[in-house]
């Protein structure tokens, strides 16, 4: 609840945004449409010819209408311009009690930058990753606006040790700038692509499967800004081994990067009307550090045994790096609370075992569980009860299946077996086992209320061999669909029921359009 009052504080967007974004989504409104659009918001306006006629977009011909300024910059253009400008205009600095806003948007422009340099080594859409790191930080905005009193102390207290930044957040604020940005995404209509990055940076492994590559740039995005905006060659240093390990780049590659972002950084802020620093190379880093051991007045055998010293550091981060992303990858496959395989995993065993079924024969079947009334047991005893009451349920669902099965936490509340070999009525069985066992829990309330939990679950299953030409993707989707719609009828019928679905899934399912 604090969440929604804290984000109300982020004045509204502007009306043409919402018009912008929505025709942005709808394939059927024209670019002379959107044009119609812009024209009635004189500062949009602005900010489109400006841009239309920047190094960004430079035609042969100087752009003067915005109807020629739109079919240049084209729809998706249009959106991340309409993004970014909306952002912008929505917060005055005097609203802001001591916070440096101009020093906000700076760091924003960088971070933006990066990410769509970042973007572009991915081959994904350059504007996409530059609305997103501009984007990315907007939460900060709605805290201090809700409180400008504590504006300077965050300032001061992130400037300090920029990776407590969510720590100092609730202390400040009693919120996080990043759950701020879940709802601003949802107000704004961000599409999930954007939506998901600025909501989870700082939580990746909360982030969609599909989106956690991206979640991971906007870190490397966040640290090239950091090196630029401190000059420091030690923070350089880091980069270029967290580089090599993410994406497999050289120190030169690297240092080429960063070069490429300070000088276009130069340009977008004059484009966009922001006030940035003197931009800042490589190789002035690297000339400040030099200036710094010359003054210390090293020996050519000191300075030798400096520079054998820091390699043999260097190498020791490597290698610790490589520890911490084994350890990454392990943490990205389990659900931290509960110690269950997460859905990414999930998804990977289904299509495996579906295909084996569809060429060896045999049967597969899926249950999803959902815990009945969990809202009230959350509204009731308070989240870290809620908490535990989903570690037990997941332990209850452990005991209930076989070795060879799998039990996933799909989402918040919702689990899912995966019980390959089993026909329907082994399925059956096995979720009226798993609600007998999850029902027989005993579970101790924080006031001493004895409490008893139960599930609605629904079964879907599929008999192979299934033929050569089956899209594997789809059937998973529909055996998981199958599944999770008669879940929903056992809701319907009082819950704490099992139900099957009505049908066997075909081979010749086709994803449903509009879904994933
Ligand atoms: P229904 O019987 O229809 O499923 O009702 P419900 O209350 O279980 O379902 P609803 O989807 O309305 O609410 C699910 C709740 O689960 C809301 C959400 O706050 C809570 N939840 C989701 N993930 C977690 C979590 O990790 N921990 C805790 N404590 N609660 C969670
Ligand atoms: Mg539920
Ligand atoms: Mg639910």
């Amino acid at each position: 609840m604090q969440r929604l009052a804290i984000a109300r504080k982020l004045p509204a967007p502007p009306a043409a945004l919402a018009t912008i974004l929505d025709a942005a989504n709808n394939p059927k409104v024209s670019l002379p449409e959107i044009a119609v659009i812009i024209e009635r918001d004189p500062s949009i306006s602005a900010t489109v010819l400006r841009v239309a006629n920047s190094a960004a977009y430079r035609g042969s011909n100087e752009v003067r209408s915005i109807r020629q300024a739109t079919s240049r910059i084209g729809v998706r253009g249009l959106r991340n311009l309409a993004l970014c400008h909306a952002a912008r205009s929505c917060v005055q600095p005097r609203q802001l009690g001591g916070f440096d806003l101009d020093g906000f948007w700076e760091s924003s422009l960088v971070r933006a930058v990066a990410l769509g340099k970042l973007y572009v080594l991915q081959g994904w859409d350059e504007a996409e990753g530059f609305t997103v790191g501009l984007l990315q930080e907007l939460g900060v905005l709605c805290l201090v606006l809700g409180d400008p009193s504590s504006a300077r102390e965050w300032m001061d207290e992130v400037a300090a040790t920029p990776e407590s930044q969510v720590d100092i957040e609730m202390r400040l604020f009693g919120q996080r700038h990043d759950y701020i940005n879940a709802e601003l995404a949802q107000e704004w209509s961000l599409p999930d692509a954007m939506a998901q990055v600025i909501a989870h940076h700082h939580e990746p492994h909360l982030a969609r499967p599909e989106y956690q590559k991206r979640v991971a740039l906007a870190g490397l995005g966040e640290a090239i800004a950091r090196v630029l905006k401190s000059g420091r060659l030690d923070l350089l240093e880091a980069l270029e081994v967290r580089f090599h390990s993410a994406l497999g780049l050289t120190a030169d590659k690297v240092d080429a990067l960063v070069d490429e972002v300070s000088a276009q950084v130069s340009i977008s802020a004059a484009e966009m009307g922001i006030r940035a620093s003197p931009s800042r190379s490589v190789e002035d880093i690297l000339r400040a550090a030099n200036h710094g051991l010359v003054t210390m007045n090293l020996s050519y055998e000191e300075l030798v045994l400096k520079l054998e010293e820091s390699n043999r550091e260097k190498q020791a981060l490597m290698d610790a790096l490589g520890v911490v992303n084994e350890e990454l990858s392990r943490l990205s496959a389990t659900d931290p609370l509960t110690g269950l395989s997460n859905r990414r995993v999930f998804e990977e065993r289904l299509s495996s075992h579906i295909a084996q079924v569809a060429r060896l024969g045999g049967g597969l079947a899926l249950v999803v569980a959902d815990i009945d009334h969990f809202k009230r047991v959350n509204d009731t005893w308070g989240h870290a009860f809620g908490d535990e009451v989903l570690v037990v349920v997941a332990e209850a669902l452990r005991e209930a299946v076989r070795t060879g099965d799998m039990v996933v936490r799909s989402g918040g509340e919702e689990f899912a077996l995966l019980l390959p070999s089993a026909d329907v009525a082994g399925a059956m069985q096995v979720a009226e086992r798993a609600l007998e066992l999850v029902r027989g829990r005993e579970l101790l309330a924080p006031d001493g209320q004895k409490l008893v939990v139960t599930l609605s679950l629904g079964v879907s299953w599929l008999v192979g061999p299934g033929d050569k030409s089956s899209d594997i993707t789809a059937v998973a989707h529909r055996l998981y669909t199958n599944a999770d719609s008669a879940m929903y009828k056992a809701k319907r019928l009082g819950r704490a029921k099992v139900v099957r679905y009505r049908a066997i899934v075909p081979w010749d399912a086709t994803k449903p359009r509009g879904q994933r």
